[in-house]
């Protein structure tokens, strides 16, 4: 019996990304209309690291595109904990701030658990303090962790069905395996986690219907470890030879997955996205209460 051939569908995470914020403009536009200010994003930078300092400038532009305001918080290297702590009560405390970012990761002598922990949940829009992560394991209302709601949107976007669905992700971090596993399982999906201990990885990458891999190993996932049909999300970024790599072979993908995110224009531009979104949502529900 012959099967016909997969067409793998490349995820357009950046047309995505744009439509979503389109909307959002749209809802901040009909604030503006009725004289509200605009929503606000304070964003905080620590140190001089250029990835780092170049992924704030790009969320920067990001919100001012859609017409949200930011205000940047630089700090040096040497800054102990004690002034971000007053810096973040002082932000929590500001009604003109929405949402808070602290761009991660932070310098060492700085706990960034310490530090994030003292965010108001409220206006945790990056979804990582232990109240917002608590939370989603326990199935409640919060900020949801940008790039794991990224991911949820990609495959909502592809009508995956998650209900009843394998669902495999490799990597366990607090930023990425841990809240989309969660995500995932919300869905209904049945989920393993995999990680730098599996026991047979690409074995069970192969019962994948939904597999996503948050590693930082270039290419780890080979066309080999698909089943054929599963989406397949890649979110890592890694560096090699000066090009970014993701954790997935794409190429390898084509005619057995049947969505792949590619390293570039897939799940990075939603992670911004969902950012913003988190950020609107936070100023709307002020505007409410
Ligand atoms: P992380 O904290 O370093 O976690 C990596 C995870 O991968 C760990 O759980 C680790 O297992 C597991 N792992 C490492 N090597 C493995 C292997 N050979 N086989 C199976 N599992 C392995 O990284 P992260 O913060 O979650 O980020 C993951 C990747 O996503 C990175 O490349 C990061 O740059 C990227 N990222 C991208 C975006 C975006 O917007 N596109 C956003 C966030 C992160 P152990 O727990 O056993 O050590």
């Amino acid at each position: 019996m012959s099967t016909s051939p997969i067409e793998t569908v490349v995820v357009d995470g950046l047309g995505l990304a744009k439509e979503i914020r389109e909307d959002l403009a749209r809802r901040i536009t009909t604030h503006a209309g009725a004289g509200r200010r605009a929503p606000c994003l304070a964003v905080v930078l620590v140190g001089d690291d250029p990835a780092s300092a170049s992924y704030i400038k790009g969320k920067q532009r990001a919100c001012g595109r859609i017409g949200m305001d930011s205000v940047e918080h630089r700090f040096p290297e040497t800054t102990g904990e004690k002034e971000l702590l007053d810096l973040v009560d002082q932000l929590n405390r500001d009604s003109g701030v929405d949402g808070i970012l602290i761009q991660l990761p932070l310098p060492a002598g700085v706990r960034a658990n310490v530090v994030t922990a003292t965010l108001a949940p409220e206006k945790d829009v990056d979804g990582l303090s232990p109240v917002n992560q608590g939370r989603l394991l326990l199935g409640e209302s919060g900020h949801r962790a940008c790039t794991p709601l990224g991911v949820m949107k990609i495959l909502e976007h592809h009508a995956i069905p998650l209900e009843g669905a394998r669902a495999v992700v490799i990597g366990r971090s607090a930023l990425v395996g841990k809240p989309v596993s969660l995500l995932l399982q919300h869905a209904h999906a049945t989920v393993t986690m995999c990680h730098s201990r599996t026991r047979d990885l690409p074995g069970t990458c192969r019962e994948a219907d939904v597999l996503v891999a948050a590693v930082g190993v270039p290419r780890l996932v080979k066309r080999d470890w698909v089943k054929p049909g599963a989406a397949v999300i890649d979110v890592g970024v890694s560096e090699v030879d000066g090009h970014l790599v993701g954790d997935v072979d794409t190429e390898g993908m084509h005619g057995v997955a049947r969505i792949v995110t590619p390293h570039r224009r897939g799940v990075g531009p939603m992670t911004v996205t969902m950012l913003l979104s988190n950020t609107l949502d936070a100023y709307e529900a002020r505007l409410g209460g």
